[in-house]
């Protein structure tokens, strides 16, 4: 896998042609920051947050589900803190006449890409909640986190899950952040969303782990400061060396980093850095990003902070209700939060910037999603359109199988021409229909990374496929 060094405009435009994401309200000149997701788009979308979902929480017994709403009551951003602490610095450039922003640790500190110096005098904070109005009662946020409606519902989840602890609660959901300067397609969107895991642990009780020996290249805050190269390192050992302070950091760290894994991205395109204690979050103790060599730099894609009792303690004061629960010693504790924070728009970059190769012999694009996250499966090509017993055949394979699979049928073109148009959207496997598969009830199914082709019986067809999809028998296998 090698990503190839598209820009990332250059990767707009692509989403753009074939259907994955257009600029919202194009036809009215655009609106910076925000997105709309085409036929193939939310296909994609929609099976990257069901992964998510099943390896987070499906696949697990200590991590439930909620939804919660986009806007709540105000009371909960003021106690978490955003209302007075969640803001940005707009900054401009008289050299490059650019206006960019900055972190308020960053102030009198940072110089423009283009090396100019900053206006100071010009700099303003910029509030980063987007408000709306609500009924009488006059102004609201929309949330620029999922987090808090996690944790004003933790009581209630923990108990009616009935809890134990170690225990975690995720949400996919919506965010908006009023960013100042959006930019670099859907890197940095004003409204988005997350997928969200806020877990809650007894930082006294036994790990119940073991880390792996998986390896990733770690930068730390002291190699930052120190102008240190990054190095290799697995999660076990940068925990034994005291590199990551805790057990959890540092299995939920791996956790995330197989996750991007098992659908397919690059590992070598993955690094976890730390947060220099300056740019950490108000309520943030220690955090690190899992970070993806983005073609405009190394970017973070996810965020992992310990946010201690932080949160749970501000809504404990605030809110005048008991927000404790016992432990395994029978003691009324408010555990510690390890937050696994993923941007879901961030993440489809990951998968479609590894994914996306130019196929020097086929003179094609080919986009080598993780079959699980293509957004159509197969496509069923009949290779006569005007025999009737070819067609029928095709139709009744593309009914049958469109009950299980998101699939397409096509009788335009040449051959080649649907095979191409289906590689560059990411099809893993196309099948095709011809004259031998009347008397013999077989078909040809073409793999989409090697365009090697099998020829299989139609009766095993939905099986073969299933196994494929999910990467349980290699195609090469198949007999
Ligand atoms: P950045 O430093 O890039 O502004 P952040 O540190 O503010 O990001 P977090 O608050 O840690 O981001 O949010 C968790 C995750 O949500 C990020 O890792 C990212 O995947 C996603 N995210 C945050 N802001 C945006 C945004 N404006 N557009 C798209 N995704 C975002």
């Amino acid at each position: 896998m090698e990503n190839q060094n598209i820009s990332i405009e250059d990767m707009a435009n692509f989403c753009k042609r074939k259907g994955f994401v257009y600029p919202s309200a194009e036809i009215y000149g655009g609106f910076s920051g925000f997105w709309d997701y085409g036929p193939l788009g939310v296909e994609l979308k929609n099976n990257l947050k069901k992964f998510w979902w099943k390896f987070h929480v499906h696949n697990r017994e200590d991590i439930v589900g909620v939804d919660g709403s986009i806007i709540t009551n105000p009371k909960v951003w003021k106690a978490s803190g955003h209302v007075d602490n969640f803001s940005d610095i707009l900054v401009f450039c008289p050299k490059c006449k650019k206006t960019d922003k900055i972190d308020k640790h960053e102030i009198k500190k940072v110089k423009c890409d283009c090396e100019g110096e900053f206006d100071w005098e010009k700099s303003k904070e910029i509030k980063q909640m987007l408000e709306t109005n609500v009924g009488l009662k006059g102004s609201a946020y929309l949330r620029p986190e999922t987090a808090q409606s996690i944790f004003i519902n933790f009581k209630s989840v923990y108990d009616n899950s009935r809890g134990k602890l170690p225990f975690g609660i995720a949400q996919i959901g919506k965010a908006f952040r009023n960013e100042i300067a959006p930019r670099d397609f859907l890197f940095r969107c004003r409204e988005f969303e997350q997928m969200e895991i806020e877990y809650f642990v007894d930082p006294k009780e036994k790990f119940p782990y073991e880390l792996g020996d998986n390896k990733i290249s770690i930068f730390s805050e002291d190699m930052q400061k120190n102008n240190k190269e990054t190095t290799e390192i697995s999660f076990k050992e940068a925990f034994n060396k005291k590199i990551l302070k805790t057990k959890w950091h540092a299995y939920w760290l791996e956790k995330e980093y197989l996750w991007f894994i098992s659908l397919g991205a690059n590992p070598e395109n993955l690094r976890i850095r730390q947060h220099v204690s300056k740019e950490k979050s108000h309520y943030a103790l220690d955090t690190w990003d899992i970070e993806y060599k983005f073609p405009f730099g190394w970017k973070e894609v996810h965020g992992m902070a310990n946010r201690s009792n932080y949160d749970l303690n501000q809504h404990q004061k605030n809110s005048q209700k008991k927000l404790k629960v016992i432990n395994l010693n029978n003691e009324k504790i408010l555990p510690t939060v390890y937050e696994p924070s993923q941007g879901v728009e961030r993440a489809l970059l990951v998968f479609l910037f590894d994914a996306y190769t130019y196929d020097e012999k086929r003179k094609n694009i080919v986009l080598k999603l993780h079959p699980q996250l293509a957004p159509i499966k197969t496509a069923i090509l009949p290779l006569v359109k005007n025999n009737s017993k070819i067609i029928k055949i095709s139709k009744d394979i593309f009914n049958e199988l469109k009950k299980d699979f998101n699939i397409v049928y096509d009788e335009s073109g040449s051959i080649g021409r649907r095979y191409s148009r289906n590689d560059e959207i990411g099809t893993p496997f196309c099948v095709t229909i011809d004259e031998d598969s009347i008397k013999n009830k077989d078909v040809t199914i073409r793999n989409r990374d090697t365009t090697k082709q099998k020829r299989i019986k139609i009766s095993e067809l939905k099986n073969i496929l299933t196994s494929l999809i999910k990467k349980e028998i290699n195609f090469d296998k198949i007999k």
